[in-house]
């Protein structure tokens, strides 16, 4: 796919989907813009890996729950590329537990991150996006946001919740050349998922109909599809890549 002349926006660029996703936009020529939350050497080490590639990159430190680092992120990349073309907003965590040992810091801080995340970020973009007359969307929702998934009722309304936005701001924004859409990935073998038990890992491949995890590369390709001119007439669907498991 060709990002030629493109400015990309990836938060959470710094390690697992958001880092491939970089590199998936940069082999296509994307300038791209990551944001990380605290990890500053992985997010260097993704700026290296981008260039090496031969695109540009830039690390910006943002915590996409506050409005002002997020307009910061958004200015940075416009300072430094004068354009934003691709929004993909893929920051996120998860603090799981079951719902009555679920505390409110643990509901508030997921929806904070994954879902006022993405509301910010898409808040910040759009007007340039519908002055420009183009613009890509592509947020990262997931299979627990589509069939639920005990001990994450902070997660899955959280991902949910991006779908609901997706498909609203795809309906606000079409007439205008932009587009907005959602991948739903399913178990991806990136940092988020390292910390399950070997028993929770080995059910979640036992409900795989390709019988494997996900590779943080699967989405990263799904991610650039969505993000590419190719996808002009496709807007406000939810793409799931997670070898069969959601259907
Ligand atoms: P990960 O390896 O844990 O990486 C999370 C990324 O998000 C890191 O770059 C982190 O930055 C950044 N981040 C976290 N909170 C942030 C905040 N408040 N502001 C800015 N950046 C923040 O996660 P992943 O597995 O790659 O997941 C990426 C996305 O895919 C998430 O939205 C996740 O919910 C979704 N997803 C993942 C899976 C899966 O199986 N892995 C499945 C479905 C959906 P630092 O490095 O600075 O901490």
């Amino acid at each position: 796919m060709d990002f030629t002349g493109k400015t990309a926006i990836v938060t959470g660029g710094s390690r697992g989907i958001g880092r491939a996703v970089c590199l998936e936009l940069a082999k296509g020529g994307a300038n791209v813009v990551l944001c990380y939350a605290g990890n500053e050497a992985a997010a260097q080490e993704t700026v290296r890996a981008v260039e090496a590639l031969g695109a540009k990159a830039l690390a910006v430190h943002c915590d996409v729950s506050d409005s002002a680092q997020v307009n910061g992120l958004t200015g940075a990349a416009t300072a430094a590329f004068g354009q934003i073309d691709i929004l993909v907003n893929n920051a996120g965590i998860t603090r799981d537990n079951l719902l009555m040992r679920m505390s409110e810091a643990e509901f508030d801080a997921v929806i904070a991150a994954n879902l006022k995340g993405a509301f910010l970020c898409m808040k910040a973009v759009s007007r340039l996006m519908l002055k420009q007359r183009y613009g890509r969307i592509v947020n990262l929702s997931s299979v627990v946001g589509l069939r639920g998934n005990a001990g994450q009722v902070n997660y899955a309304a959280s991902k949910a919740g991006v779908i609901g936005m997706t498909k609203s701001l795809a309906k606000e924004l079409a007439a205008r050349g932009v587009t907005v859409n959602a991948v739903a990935p399913g178990f991806i073998e990136t940092d988020m998922t390292a910390v399950l038990s070997d028993a929770a890992r080995a059910a979640a491949q036992g409900g795989i109909p390709m019988g494997r995890l996900g590779a943080p590369e699967d989405v990263a390709k799904a991610v650039a599809f969505l993000a590419s001119d190719e996808t002009a007439y496709i807007t406000g669907q939810v793409l799931a890549v997670d070898g069969g498991m959601a259907m």
